[in-house]
């Protein structure tokens, strides 16, 4: 997969790497053309820049021995296998060079089968991805229904631990089903599921004592959030749920793919480096599928997947405006100024109290439609149960009566 300049007279001839003048160009970089070995080198200096906390010489040896335990949820996406593809390399360059490491991975699927049938199978994605990277750390899977028996029950999902899983599963998967089939429509069903997503990883970073999530966030999906965040009423969340740093959930967030394009990265797993990640992808056809579908039918589309559709348009031609958006959320800031009135029992982030009567999600009572009615809910028909951030209430606006895991 070359390059190739179209003459006038129709002959193509390779474009040349801008940086090497040797080899052709594989991809055009905003504004210049980089062969396979020099994009290599780019992607995984962007990725090192971000992890520099992370480096040998910060942990020496005789301070201490055990290394910075660091977890990265993989969802078989071109993203997530990436950044362990990267992280992989960064270990055995650190430990060739020192023979020790500044960090170890915990990685960890989610599986999501009792929602979606149709995703990837989990153990045989897992078996691969572990054979190909056996020495970054340990890997787990963990079903999604295991947030509802999360203190006593994690352990029951881990690899090949099946005997305890038919015992609590059921039940939680009908749980999960029932939650999300009570949701009133697809955005807030998807919104839920990101929320129990990202719970269910910071519980199981603090079970398996990680100090930081790494996230496989690229620019395109990092812009991507902050505005679906913002259109579903939770444009106070977006410095936490983006930016690198200390989350509200006692546990570090770091991106470290935010300096990438999603497209820099489909280019990326195709590659020889040295052998095409492609095929461990397991997850990268779905992501694709799901979308096209819907926006072939035009009905049923989610705030995020149009999000996803908007910014993965106009990476191509206009990845400066993908790059301004997340820099410019960069600028908000989560401390100082701000009063808090405590933390949305759904999405577990703080809520802001700066604004008085006049902020919509200052005190936004769960549970309560605009009719009088009270919702059903155990977590939320009592008033004092009422503490949920303005975009939550509006996902379970209307839902049927459900049980919240957390
Ligand atoms: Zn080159
Ligand atoms: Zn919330």
């Amino acid at each position: 997969m070359t390059e190739q300049n179209i003459t006038p007279n129709g002959a193509t001839v390779p474009t040349f790497c801008k940086r090497c003048s040797t080899n052709s160009s594989v991809i055009n970089l905003r504004t210049e053309h980089l062969c396979s070995d020099c994009f290599d080198k780019y992607v995984r200096s962007k990725c090192i820049k971000r992890m520099e906390a992370y480096r040998v010489r910060y942990n020496p040896p005789d301070t201490d021995t055990s290394p910075r335990r660091l977890l990265l949820p993989l969802s078989f996406g071109i993203s997530s296998t990436t950044l362990l593809h990267l992280l992989n390399s960064q270990l055995q360059n650190q430990l060739a060079r020192t023979t020790r490491t500044g960090f170890v991975l915990i990685v960890v699927h989610i599986d999501e089968s009792a929602i979606n049938p149709t995703v990837p199978l989990a153990e045989e994605g897992m078996r691969a991805v572990q054979e190909w990277f056996p020495d970054v750390g340990e890997y787990f899977i963990v079903r999604l229904e295991g947030i509802y028996g999360f203190s006593n029950a994690v352990k029951a999902f881990e690899m090949g631990v099946e005997e305890e899983e038919r015992r609590g599963g059921g039940d939680w998967r009908e749980k999960l089903k029932g939650l999300l089939g009570a949701l009133p429509s697809p955005t807030s069903r998807m919104d839920l599921l990101q929320i129990l997503r990202t719970r269910l990883i910071t519980e199981l970073a603090r079970k398996y004592a990680c100090e930081a999530v790494l996230w496989g966030d690229t620019t395109t999906r990092l812009a991507e959030k902050m505005l679906a965040e913002t259109a579903k009423g939770r444009g106070f969340s977006v410095p936490w749920q983006t930016s690198d740093g200390d989350s509200p959930y006692g546990v570090k967030f770091l991106y470290p793919l935010r300096d990438l394009l999603k497209k820099e990265l489909v280019v990326y797993v195709s590659l020889e480096v040295p052998t095409p990640l492609r095929p461990l992808c397991f997850g990268a056809a779905e992501e694709g599928e799901g979308k096209k579908k819907h926006a072939a039918v035009g009905k049923g589309i989610t705030i995020d997947e149009l999000m996803t559709q908007y910014f993965e348009g106009i990476e191509g031609q206009y990845p400066s405006i993908v790059a301004n958006v997340v820099r410019t959320a960069g600028k908000l800031v989560t401390e100082g100024g701000v009063v808090r009135i405590g933390r949305c029992n759904i999405c577990g982030l703080p809520r802001d109290g700066g604004g008085g009567e006049l902020v919509l999600d200052a005190k936004t009572k769960l549970g309560e439609s605009s009719s009088g009615e009270v919702n059903g809910n155990r977590s939320g028909g009592k008033k004092e149960g009422g503490d949920m951030c303005y975009g939550c209430a509006r996902s379970v606006h209307g839902a049927r009566p459900y049980e919240w895991p957390l």
